[in-house]
């Protein structure tokens, strides 16, 4: 249905990594389509399935005003010809939505419900309700966070060559990526997740939740780089983000990439790992919450 290209892998060839004896390799899943970037094109994968499976009127997800989700959802949708509603959280509205514009143009009906509201987004009575309202629509919840959402995030592995390689890394969102990445065979090393949110203290419900299997020992979590909360930044991050772009040419997004990225040069700097260590870093692409930045604020 979407054909992707290859995964490029760049080498992210900073010389202080050089001299510890660590390799670091990057794979752009960024770059694997124009819109659906990252992981979001592999999470939707099983759901788009399901749904035209059934005999559904549409197809209904979730997100807020710089959803990366939500446009991955509204492109799939148009490309399979499915009618598709956004449910938006309202509060976040800003005049200058781009994303949102953006998911219309892709035909998204959208509707706006409160913050209060959107708490609930995974409640079954709000989900009955908004079933009724709507029709007969297939459910997609907020950020893939579903099993079929962990099985497709799973095929990741399978277009990467992981056999030398000791760690995989991603920034965590709702963990259904990172569920996905240990749920899969093939991969038998250690899984590092970044979670990009404060206290997150479910993310082990989470995984277990996802993969309904017990994988926890190979999961390894670096807290504390979530710089204090989700799409919350701090001129450190910035700067970084300035300073990879400028060196190594590579675009993060100061909601999710980027915190990971600094994780690993920060574990690096601080000997976390030991000399020899083959370290992959999914680049999970999604560059919208950039756009809620002022302008000059990124280089790039
Ligand atoms: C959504 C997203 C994530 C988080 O993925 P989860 O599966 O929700 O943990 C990570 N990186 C980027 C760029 C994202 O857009």
């Amino acid at each position: 249905m979407f054909l992707t290209d290859k995964i490029e892998l760049n080498e992210w060839g900073d010389p202080l990594f050089l001299h510890k004896n660590i390799t670091v390799t990057i794979a752009r899943l960024d770059k694997v389509h124009p819109v659906i970037s990252g992981n979001k094109l592999f999470k939707l994968k099983y759901f788009l399935d399901e749904a035209l499976k059934g005999k559904y009127d549409c197809i209904l997800t979730f997100g807020g005003a710089y959803s990366n989700h939500l446009l991955a959802t509204a492109y799939a949708c148009k490309q399979i010809g499915t009618h598709c509603i956004g449910v938006v959280r309202g509060d976040d509205l800003k005049e200058n939505a781009v994303t949102l514009q953006q998911c219309e143009s892709y035909g998204m009906q959208l509707h706006f419900i409160s913050r209060e509201q959107y708490q609930q987004n995974n409640d079954p009575i709000f989900i009955k309700a908004t079933k009724e309202k709507f029709g007969r629509c297939f459910i997609i919840p907020e950020g893939g966070y579903h099993q079929l959402g962990a099985l497709g995030a799973s095929t990741i592995i399978d277009e990467l060559d992981l056999s030398d390689q000791t760690y995989i890394v991603t920034a965590l969102g709702t963990a259904t990526t990172t569920a996905g990445l240990l749920m899969n065979g093939n991969y038998k090393q250690h899984v590092i997740a970044v979670p990009v949110l404060k206290n997150m203290h479910d993310i082990e419900n989470r995984i277990d939740y996802l993969t309904q299997k017990n994988l926890l020992e190979r999961l390894i979590i670096f807290d504390n780089y979530h710089f204090g909360g989700y799409a919350k930044k701090t001129p450190t991050l910035i700067d970084f983000m300035n300073l990879l772009y400028h060196e190594h040419g590579i675009e993060t997004d100061f909601v999710y990439t980027a915190k990971m990225m600094f994780a690993i040069k920060d574990k690096i700097d601080n000997n976390y790992f030991k000399p020899g260590s083959k370290i992959i870093c999914l680049h999970t692409g999604g560059l919208q919450g950039n756009r809620s930045l002022s302008k000059g604020t990124l280089i790039f």
